[in-house]
């Protein structure tokens, strides 16, 4: 398909463009590949006297009376009341006056929406109205359920989307014939429609399976060209082991775990070997893999070169900033001017940085993507880290390490992936991992519980705050999006700034931001001028503020345990007895037995595949395992089989085409181009 701007929809001005562009899709192929986040499966309505709380489902109804309505015009409110026998609905719409006349009486209806319980009696707030027909047509469907942001609705998007199936020419199938029959794969155009519009669960699975193998697939096609590109590569910058790091060692306020002193001792040989280093370094959080890359970049220092720590946040390379400044100084190391460089820099800063870089005064700079901009030229640059690595894409992991002669990498991931799945999406390097924790922490203390709980929570979150504690509070979604069923954090902090006492400092954080306001509020809550913090998961990537002892998550169904592991990981971290409080938005029996394996375990590696287990592999439409890399659709552990089927065929097709360069092979060539340029837009949480 050749890409068009997104303007050429009928339909898409330059104010729905601008809509479009916040949930990042800009052009008709990101449109495309702009997957529905969930589906919502249309039921047979209920009869009044089954509606169960807390479950979204359609009633069906025949307007005996004129609905009435309440209030003034700028803000009114119109009830309804349906009655079948004893049971009864109430039917509520805010600021919909035109309601009134739409809903006819004697006619019949079926409302969907979410049952709640208000002052004893069921009621349906903003439920959606269907006829009868038009009802009947959805129940057949599987309706996909896109992301959204303010003033973007899901009709919007579903709308856009049909118009490119319904008038342009798709993509012509580029996986060879043969690849697509040893792996049952589906055509493409027919993944991408189903994968929007599913004719059933069936086409969905079909269609699933083919664009998690896509993913992979490029993926790997990429890493492998790369590591072809980058094999047994001379060290181009000769190390040789010094005092300052066995001092820094001994200094430590604590000693290091075994764990870590293997992998130190990895590291350290590799930076003195004579080839280039590639490696990657899992442990799970808190197992204290920070205080590592510190150490290798006081050892490239000390042998008078450059080195990068780039991390995926503004506010995790601030804390690293700050974290490594009093290393620094508390050892007396003085004279490598460690810089910070991010987007929030100003122009000013970054050229004092620019040019410490290239004159080699600055021999230590921490910074989020901004480090790898063309302007930033390196004198010697010879190691390369970056931390949180699932958060960045191929491209990513080597511009960096492609800014003069090829650096040293070395990568630190908290992702609890199995060995064998490690081998073969990190195939270009060596792997170590620190197996062990810190001792003396307390074990973190856990419940799961439902909505009702809340109160408690809130009262146990300010006794905590009394005793000078801090606390998290992570909602899935950033603000209010329709047909959504889950907290947002800009409504929730508005709720529970009315819940605890002013006293109280409660500030919100989320990934659309800008970054300098993200700073602020994570700098206030690291000094405690902040005490609760609801945020999104953007918090689950490294931030350590060790005073905050509480982590409370709304809608906990909605995240894979292995991230839900990681955000609980932001607790525990220091002297203080710390509590994770799992709040579970739905009742569900399998939801409960599935988050109460956190209760049984703090190993992540554990917790991820007994998930998994649960769960089967055949759970298309469950809660992704974590954002470990930014696979739009495939998850590593659900997709384990498809993961190792797409690296047989990559290796397959490599071995007899390295260069993608034989017939029948172009378009493949094609398409691998794109995916490289598409990975590299990065998404807000
Ligand atoms: P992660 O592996 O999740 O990145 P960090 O490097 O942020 O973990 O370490 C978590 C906390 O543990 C930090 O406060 C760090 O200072 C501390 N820490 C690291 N190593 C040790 C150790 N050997 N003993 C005690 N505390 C440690
Ligand atoms: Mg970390």
């Amino acid at each position: 398909m050749r890409d068009e701007p997104l303007r050429n929809l009928k339909g898409i001005g330059e104010k729905t463009e601008k809509l479009f562009a916040k949930v990042g899709v800009t052009t008709l192929r990101q449109l495309l590949h702009y997957y529905p986040r969930e589906y919502d499966q249309y039921t047979a309505p209920v009869p009044l006297q089954n509606l169960r709380t807390g479950t979204k489902c359609a009633v069906q109804g025949r307007i005996t009376h004129s609905p009435s309505v309440k209030g003034n015009t700028r803000k009114s409110v119109i009830l309804l009341e349906l009655t079948e026998g004893t049971a009864r609905l109430q039917l509520t719409w805010f600021n919909m006056p035109f309601l009134r006349s739409t809903l006819k009486k004697g006619a019949s209806y079926v409302f969907r929406g979410k049952v709640q319980e208000k002052s004893g009696r069921l009621v349906m707030e903003q439920p959606e109205i269907f006829t009868l027909g038009a009802y009947d047509e959805m129940i057949s469907h599987l309706q996909p359920v896109y992301g959204l942001t303010k003033g973007l609705t899901n009709k919007m998007v579903v709308r856009a989307v049909r118009q490119i199936f319904e008038d342009r020419a798709l993509e012509q199938e580029y996986l060879p014939e043969e690849i697509r029959r040893e792996n049952g794969l589906c055509e493409i155009n027919f993944a991408v429609e189903q994968i929007h519009f599913p004719d059933n669960m069936e086409m969905l699975r079909k269609a699933r399976k083919r664009l998690v193998f896509d993913e992979f697939f490029f993926f790997l096609l990429a890493m492998r060209q790369l590591k072809e590109r980058t094999e047994d590569i001379r060290n181009a910058f000769p190390i040789h082991a010094v005092w300052a790091t066995e001092e820094v060692i001994e200094n430590l306020p604590f000693p290091l775990t075994r764990a870590q002193m293997r992998v130190w001792n990895e590291i350290e040989n590799d930076l003195k070997s004579t080839t280039r280093m590639a490696r990657l370094v899992q442990g799970d959080v808190g197992s204290g893999k920070t205080v590592l890359a510190f150490l290798a970049m006081i050892l490239t220092a000390e042998n008078g070169y450059q080195s990068a720590l780039m991390v995926p946040t503004e506010v995790l390379a601030r804390q690293h900033y700050d974290s490594l400044c009093e290393l620094l100084e508390n050892n007396h190391l003085t004279d490598y001017r460690p810089r910070l460089l991010t987007g929030s820099t100003t122009a000013k800063e970054k050229r004092e940085i620019y040019q410490e870089l290239a004159d080699g005064s600055c021999r230590m700079v921490i910074g989020t993507h901004a480090l790898i901009q063309e302007k930033v030229q390196y004198q010697n640059l010879a190691l390369v880290i970056t931390d949180e690595q699932h958060r960045f894409g191929v491209r990513q992991r080597t511009a960096l390490a492609e800014k003069g002669e090829p650096s040293n990498v070395l990568v630190m991931s908290a992702t609890p992936i199995p060995r064998t799945l490690a081998i073969i999406l990190y195939g270009d390097q060596s792997i170590s991992v620190i197996d062990e924790l810190p001792a003396k922490r307390l074990p973190i203390k856990n419940c799961v519980v439902n909505t009702g709980y809340r109160p408690n929570a809130y009262r146990f979150i300010q006794r905590q705050v009394d005793q000078g504690r801090q606390a998290y509070v992570i909602c899935p979604m950033v603000e209010e999006s329709e047909g959504m069923d889950a907290e947002n954090v800009l409504d929730y902090a508005e709720r529970l700034k009315q819940v605890l006492p002013d006293k109280i400092c409660v500030r919100y954080l989320h990934g659309k931001m800008k970054p300098a306001e993200k700073n602020e509020i994570m700098e206030q809550f690291a000094r405690n001028e902040i005490q609760v913090l609801v945020s999104t998961t953007v918090v689950e990537v490294g931030v350590n503020v060790p005073n905050a002892t509480v982590m409370m998550v709304e809608n906990a169904e909605r995240f894979g345990l292995a991230q839900l592991h990681q955000l609980r990981g932001r607790v525990g971290r220091g002297e203080h007895q710390s509590y994770c409080i799992f709040v579970q938005g739905t009742s569900d029996e399998g939801t409960m037995k599935r988050l109460d394996i956190l209760n049984h375990s703090n190993d992540g590696f554990y917790i991820a595949n007994e998930d998994l287990k649960l769960r089967g592999s055949g759970d298309l439409l469950g809660t992704r395992q974590s954002g470990e890399m930014e696979f739009a659709l495939a998850d590593i552990f659900r997709d384990s089989e498809e993961l190792v089927k797409a690296s047989q065929s990559a290796a397959k097709l490599l071995a007899e085409d390295p260069e993608l360069e034989e017939p029948g092979h172009e378009l493949l060539q094609e398409a691998l181009t794109e995916f490289a340029a598409f990975e590299e837009h990065d998404i807000g949480i």
